[in-house]
This record gives C-alpha cells, structure tokens and sequence, in this order.
C-alpha cells in the first residue's frame, strides 16, 4: 500500500438534492458502500458527452460490481444531456469549467455539486474517464501515435501530491504502475498505456480548467483515464474496467464483478442490460434488441410516467408523438403510447406455460418453448398482441403457439418477445411478455422482469423510479429522464 491511501476517522456523507434523481437529465451519484466504508474511491463517466467507452464503463461499475471492502462512488452520466445528444458538450466543454465560470452559465449548478463531491472527507481518489484521441506516444511516432494524442494512457497534472498532514502521493509512481497493470492484459501491442504528465501548474492553462486539476489544487489525487477513440464502445471500456479495477486494487478495495472481463463479456454486459419497468412493474420492457417502434404501449392517463431503468445510462426523450428510449448515445427504440386508465384489482394472470400451470406476475417475462394458454377470468381481457384470430371475448383460453403471433408485432428483432395485455373494461390491468426461446425453456430458466441484474443488490440500487412529470416540452427542452 501507498500513500494513495489515507484513512480519515470521521466521515460525512454527502447529501446530493434530492432532485438528483427525478429532475431532467441530472447526473445520479450512486455509492457502492461495504460494511467497511474506507477508502473511497470517486468515479466520474460522461463528462464529455461523446466518450461513450468511460460512460459504459462506470456504468457497469454500478450494475455488474459489488463493492466488498471500501466505497467506490461512481457519477456515470455526468453530462447526461450531452450524453443523450452524442455531444461533446451542449453547453461547451464541462471540464473546461472548474477554474472559473459565470453563474449564469447553465452548468453553473452542476459544477458546484461536482466541487462539492470531490471535496467530501472520504473521497481519497478521483477518477475522471475520457475517450482520447489515437494513441498517447511520449515521442512523436506518426501522426496517430504522438504526444499531441490522448488515447490509451494516465493522465497526472504533477509528479507528486503534497499532503498538509502526512506523505505525498506519488501520483506518478502510482500511475505508472497502474499503466504496468493494464499492459499485461493488452489485446495488442499497440494499445500500450503509458502516463502522460500534462504538467498543468507550469502553465498548461487549458489543464488548469479541469476536473483533475481542481481536485488536485484541494489535495485529492486524482487521474484521468484516457481509452483510444480508435476502438469500438466496448474495447475502450475492456480497458477503462482493467485500469479502475488496477486502482481498487491497489487502494484495498476489493470487488465482485459479475461477468468475465474479455471483450465479448464487456460488450454483452453493455448491450443486453436495457430494461425498464413502468409503473412499479404492471410493464416490463427489454429493449436490447428491440425494433425501432413499439406501437400502442398502454401508459397511464394524467399521471406521471414513472420508470425504473436497469442502468443509469437509460433516460426516456419525449417529442411529439413518441418517447424516445436512449441508452447513453444511442436510440434504442420510440414508443407511440395509448393513454389508459390503470386497474389495481389484479396482480398477474395464470397461465399454462408447455402444460405446466404457473401464476405470473405483471412484469414478468415468461419463457415459452412450444405453446402457452392463458386462464380465462371474469371481467377480464386478454390481449396477445399480433395474434392472428382475435376473437370477441379476447385470447384467453386459447393454446398459443410460435407462429400463431405475427412476429412484426414483436418487441425485439427477432421475433420472440410478445406483450400480453389485459385489460378490465377500458382499464390496463398489466403486462407480461411471453419469450419464445427454446434453449431457456429446455433449461428451465425463467427470467422475472421484477429483479434487475442490480436492484437486487440493495446498495447499487437506483434512487426509486424515475418520474416524467408531463409529455410536453418544459421551457427550452424537451429532454427529460434520470
Ligand atoms: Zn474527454
């Protein structure tokens, strides 16, 4: 262990608004706290809202780790709005801002509460991810691989960190070893990392604007984590995850994550984690795959529209006719919703799942091999949607199989994922969505849309559902979500 490390006695938990979560694209501070808090590592993605590699990867920190021993606290949409828009910054470049900045900037508020993070007691380290550009050479090699280039390194502000009370940190040292870490898991050669010393005090006024220097001008190590733009999403976040998990380690904080960290692990963990669920669950939708238009979701009529998604990169865009779903750069789907009146009478359906009766919650997502059957109840509608002989007293009762569905009437591209609706009178009771996947079925698998692959773990969970106040465009914006 290092001087990286110093352990404070008291500590005090920073209360970020709590608007942070229900407001128009603020970011989400979440905190991956063990039982033994110390140290406290802070971890910021988006700060640029076109770095998609640091984003991913500091959301899957919250989604697919659990922190055992000390804290890591992850900010992984920082600059939500720009992120949703693939911008770099729709108010200018947010870590430009930390030296000066009027109060009449829209980002004013923002930095403040960045400040004030960074500033907490039990935040020993910082961690700013960036997606540079080319890779980083410390002599010029071509064009792409030169020291004007960002990609594949560490970045310090100074050699060294004075403390007041006790050792410096050896920022450089620290960095250099981190880069070591990384480059014994490279995919080639090429991808190196090394440390890039901006030397921001000696006059380097651009680096004097951001985030790092700031941190570092109040005595907290910081670095920033720059992966090449030469590579796919998940090849940047293959290395952003190798070298925060290099810093945990080397801090003593120790951690669980849930799936192999190669690149087809990264890139399924980032790719299929787009769910989201309305309403405390009477709508469950996996969106993964899904086509680019879900028609005639029942959403509920003069109420907010609450959601929980399973990773804070989702935020829901209204426009005119549509509510874009955004998975951090990309439009994952639009829905066109029918407004609908809820019914709380009922809290799922039974059904006969290949002969087997089972009851199902709403929410639930079913997985089916060969056919299922709905059990008739009175006072109630079934809806399959894109069954082909939709008859007067709805589909209940009636075997279902694979190619009775329409499979343009399908949520995901594949034709497998139906929406069962039912309705009590012109009320929505609730849904659940009948997978047809022969392999799961033969498993015995059965996927429930109630647990995300984080919110079961109570410490990683989101701040509660998300409200959407009102469909209409409020002020200059028509942005909304987490
Ligand atoms: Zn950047």
């Amino acid at each position: 262990m290092t001087a990286l490390v110093r352990w404070f006695a008291v500590w005090i938990l920073l209360l970020l608004p709590a608007a942070a979560a229900a407001s128009n694209l603020e970011f989400s501070l979440h905190k991956l706290e063990s039982e033994q808090a110390h140290p406290t590592l802070l971890v910021f993605g988006g700060i640029q809202g076109d770095e998609p590699g640091g984003f991913n990867a500091a959301s899957l920190l919250v989604t697919h780790y659990e922190i055992q021993k000390g804290s890591v606290w992850v900010v992984p949409n920082l600059n939500f709005v720009s992120i949703v828009r693939k911008s770099r910054g729709v108010h200018g470049d947010l870590n430009r801002k930390f030296s000066d900045i009027e109060e009449s900037d829209p980002e004013y508020a923002t930095i403040q509460k960045i400040k004030s993070l960074i500033l907490s007691k039990p935040v020993e380290a910082v961690l700013n991810l960036h997606d540079g550009s080319g890779f980083y050479r410390h002599t010029y090699q071509d064009a792409l691989h030169s020291p004007h280039r960002w990609g594949q390194s560490i970045i310090i502000d100074q050699e060294r960190l004075e403390k007041a009370n006790g050792p410096a940190v050896e920022l450089e040292q620290i960095a250099a070893s981190i880069a070591n870490e990384v480059n014994q898991a490279l995919l080639s050669e090429e991808h190196a990392y090394r440390v890039k010393n901006t030397r921001t005090r000696d006059g380097n006024i651009e680096m004097s604007k951001t985030l790092t220097y700031f941190a570092v001008c109040n005595k907290k190590a910081a670095f920033g984590l720059e992966a090449s733009k030469s590579f796919p999403t998940h090849v940047r976040t293959y290395y952003h995850l190798l070298a925060m998990e290099s810093f945990m380690r080397r801090m003593g904080i120790r951690f669980h994550r849930r799936f192999p960290l190669g690149i087809s692990g990264v890139k399924e963990a980032i790719d299929k984690n787009v769910q989201l669920a309305f309403y405390d669950h009477k709508i469950f939708l996996d969106v993964w795959n899904a086509r680019n238009r879900l028609r005639y979701l029942p959403l509920k009529k003069n109420a907010p529209l609450e959601f929980t998604p399973s990773n804070p990169l989702i935020a829901l865009v209204a426009s005119d006719q549509a509510i874009g779903i955004f998975h951090g750069n990309r439009r994952v789907t639009n829905l066109y919703p029918q407004y609908f009146d809820y019914d709380s009478s009922i809290e799922g359906i039974s059904i006969h799942i290949d002969g087997h009766p089972r009851q199902v919650d709403f929410g639930e997502v079913v997985r089916v091999d060969r056919s299922f059957r709905i059990t008739p109840r009175m006072g109630y509608r079934v809806n399959v949607i894109g069954f082909r002989k939709e008859g007067p007293g709805g589909e209940a009762g009636i075997e279902i199989h694979h190619e009775d569905i329409e499979k343009r009437f399908s949520i995901d591209t594949d034709g497998s994922l139906f929406r069962v609706e039912v309705y009590r009178q012109d009320r929505f009771s609730g849904m659940v969505l009948v997978h047809f996947d022969k392999e799961a079925a033969s498993l015995g698998r059965t996927a429930s849309g109630k647990s995300f692959p984080f919110a079961s773990h109570p410490q990683a969970s989101p701040t509660g559902p998300t409200r959407l106040r009102s469909l209409e465009p409020r002020g200059e914006s028509s942005v909304f979500g987490r």
